[in-house]
C-alpha cells in the first residue's frame, strides 16, 4: 500500500511555519531560501541586526500573544510606540489626523476647517450611505480637504505608488485611526494624551531581531526542507515538482507564496485565471538599512514622510526597540523607498544615487549630521511589499480562490498568499487556521 501523501506547505514564513506547526497530520514545508522566516526574516552585517524593514509584533489575540511569548521565551522587550510625522519642517505625534499641533498655524487653520466642513456636509456618520468610493473619496469624507491635503493624500500615494483615486480604502478600517470632530479641535490645541490606532504598543525580540520568531517556530517543525523552491504544481495529479525536478505527491496544498508566484506555477496555466492574474497589483519596496556611528540618533520608534521632497515614506530606528541590535555607541535606520515592481535600483551606481538622495534628506531633516559615518548600508529588496487594493481585487480573488479550492486541492493563505495588507499576528493565525480546518476543529 503506497503511504498516504502529505500536506505540502509552500513557504516557510510564518505563515506556512504556523500551519505545519499546528498541524497533526503528516506534512512537509518547502522554502526556497536557506532560512525560515520569508518577509519576517533579518540579517546581521558589522555587528548590526536589521529586518526587512522593521517588523513590530502587534498581538491583539490573547491565543497568538501567549503563543510568541512562549517561543520567544524571554528574548522578548515589550515597547511603547513613539512615531512621528515630519511635514512643513517639524515634527508632529502620529497620528497626524488627530495631532495637528505643532504645525504651521495656517496648516492647522486649514485641516480643523476641513474636518468641520466635511462634517458639515457628510454629517457624524460620512460613510453611511455613500456607496462604493475610491480612496481620494473616503479621505476627503473623513477627514476633509486639509488633512487629506497635508497627508493622507501624499502619504499614501508615496507608499502605494498609484493614484489615491486608483484605490479602494477596504484596507484601511483597522489601520487608520478616525478621531472625532472634538478629538481633532482638541489635538489642534495641544498634544493629546489619548494613543490612537492598533499599534500602541508592541513586542519585540531581545536579541536576535525578528528572525528569531521564525526560527523558534522552525524547532518545531520536523519536515522543513529549506533551499527547496517549488517550480510547479500539476494540480491535475495533485503533484508538486521541486527545483530537483522530483515530483511529490500531495493531499492538500497549503501555498502561502505570492498569489502570482502561485499561479504562475500551475502545470497546466487555466486560462479560467488569466485574467484574474494580469489584475493583481502591487508594490515593491526596497529597504536600506543603515548602521549609523553615533548614538541615539533619533528617540523616535519610526517616523512618517508624506512630502515629496523626501524619497522615502518611512524611517525607522532600530536601536530604540532594543540596545542589542547595534554596537555600542552606534544607531540603525531602517529607510523605506517604495518603487512600482521591477523600477527600483538594481545597479550599485543605482544604488549609491539612491543613498545620497536618502542622506540629503535625512540630513534637511535634522536626523542625520553632515559628519556622520555609516559603517554598514544593506539593501533589502522586498519585491511583493504591499497588495494594492483596487476595484478588481476582490473579484479576482474570489475567482482565484474558488478556482484552486475545487480544481487543485489547495488554499492559499498569509499575507501574500491571501493577498492582503496585513500583520504577522494574521500571518500566525491564518496558518493555525488552515490546520484547524484541515483537522476539522
Ligand atoms: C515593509 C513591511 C513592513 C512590515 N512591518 C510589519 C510590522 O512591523 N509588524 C507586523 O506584524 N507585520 C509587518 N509586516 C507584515 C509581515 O511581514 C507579514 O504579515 C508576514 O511576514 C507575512 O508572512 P507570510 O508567511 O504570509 O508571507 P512570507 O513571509 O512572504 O512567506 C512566504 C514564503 O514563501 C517563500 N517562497 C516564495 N516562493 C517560493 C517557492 N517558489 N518555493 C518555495 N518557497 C517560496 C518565501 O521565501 C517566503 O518564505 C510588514 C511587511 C512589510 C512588507
Amino acid at each position: 500500500m503506497s503511504p498516504v501523501a502529505p500536506i505540502v506547505i509552500a513557504g516557510a514564513g510564518l505563515a506556512g511555519l504556523s500551519c505545519a506547526y499546528h498541524l497533526k497530520s503528516p506534512s512537509v514545508v518547502f522554502d526556497r531560501e536557506l532560512h525560515p522566516g520569508g518577509t519576517a526574516r533579518s540579517v546581521s552585517v558589522g555587528g548590526f541586526t536589521f529586518d526587512f524593514t522593521g517588523h513590530l509584533l502587534h498581538l491583539h489575540d490573547p491565543y497568538t500573544r501567549a503563543l510568541v511569548r512562549r517561543l520567544l521565551g524571554d528574548n522578548w522587550v515589550e515597547c511603547e510606540r513613539n512615531a512621528w510625522i515630519h511635514s512643513h519642517g517639524v515634527n508632529t505625534p502620529y497620528p497626524f489626523q488627530a495631532n495637528l499641533h505643532g504645525l504651521p498655524r495656517n496648516v492647522v487653520r486649514e485641516c480643523v476647517a476641513g474636518v468641520r466642513q466635511a462634517r458639515r456636509v457628510f454629517g457624524d456618520r460620512p460613510l453611511d450611505g455613500a456607496g462604493p468610493l475610491h480612496f481620494r473619496e473616503w479621505c476627503q469624507r473623513l477627514f476633509g480637504e486639509g488633512i487629506s491635503r497635508h497627508f493622507m493624500i501624499p502619504y499614501n500615494e508615496k507608499l502605494w505608488g498609484v493614484p489615491a483615486t486608483a484605490m479602494t480604502p477596504e484596507w484601511c478600517g483597522r489601520f487608520v485611526p478616525v478621531p472625532t470632530l472634538a478629538e481633532v479641535e482638541a489635538g489642534a490645541r495641544r498634544v493629546h494624551t489619548k494613543r490612537f490606532g492598533y499599534n500602541t504598543t508592541f513586542l519585540y525580540p531581545r536579541r536576535g531581531g525578528i528572525q528569531v520568531l521564525a526560527e523558534a517556530f522552525a524547532k518545531k517543525i520536523s519536515a522543513l526542507r529549506l533551499g527547496e523552491p517549488i517550480e510547479s504544481v500539476d494540480w491535475r495529479k495533485r503533484k508538486i515538482c521541486l527545483s530537483s525536478g522530483k515530483p511529490l505527491a500531495y493531499r492538500s496544498l497549503v501555498s502561502t507564496l505570492p498569489l502570482p508566484e502561485l499561479l504562475k506555477r500551475l502545470d497546466p496555466f487555466p486560462n479560467d485565471l488569466k485574467g484574474p492574474l494580469e489584475s493583481l497589483r502591487w508594490t515593491t519596496v526596497l529597504c536600506v538599512n543603515v548602521g549609523v556611528a553615533r548614538p541615539r540618533i533619533s528617540g523616535a520608534s519610526w517616523t512618517y514622510f508624506p512630502e515629496k521632497k523626501f524619497p522615502f515614506y518611512r524611517v525607522g530606528f532600530p536601536m530604540n526597540f532594543t540596545p542589542h541590535v547595534v554596537p555600542r555607541g552606534c544607531s540603525s535606520m531602517y529607510v523605506e523607498v517604495s518603487y512600482r515592481p521591477g523600477t527600483e535600483p538594481k545597479t550599485p551606481s543605482e544604488k549609491d544615487q539612491l543613498f545620497r538622495e536618502i542622506r540629503r534628506g535625512l540630513l534637511a531633516a535634522k536626523i542625520l549630521r553632515p559628519d556622520d559615518r555609516f559603517p554598514v548600508i544593506h539593501f533589502a529588496p522586498l519585491r511583493y511589499a504591499y497588495v494594492i487594493y483596487d476595484e478588481n481585487r476582490t473579484a479576482a480573488l474570489s475567482t482565484i480562490f474558488d478556482w484552486l479550492k475545487r480544481n487543485a486541492r489547495t488554499v492559499s493563505i498569509g499575507r501574500y498568499g491571501g493577498w492582503k495588507y496585513s500583520f504577522m499576528e494574521e500571518a500566525i493565525r491564518d496558518g493555525r487556521k488552515a490546520a484547524l480546518e484541515w483537522e476539522g476543529i
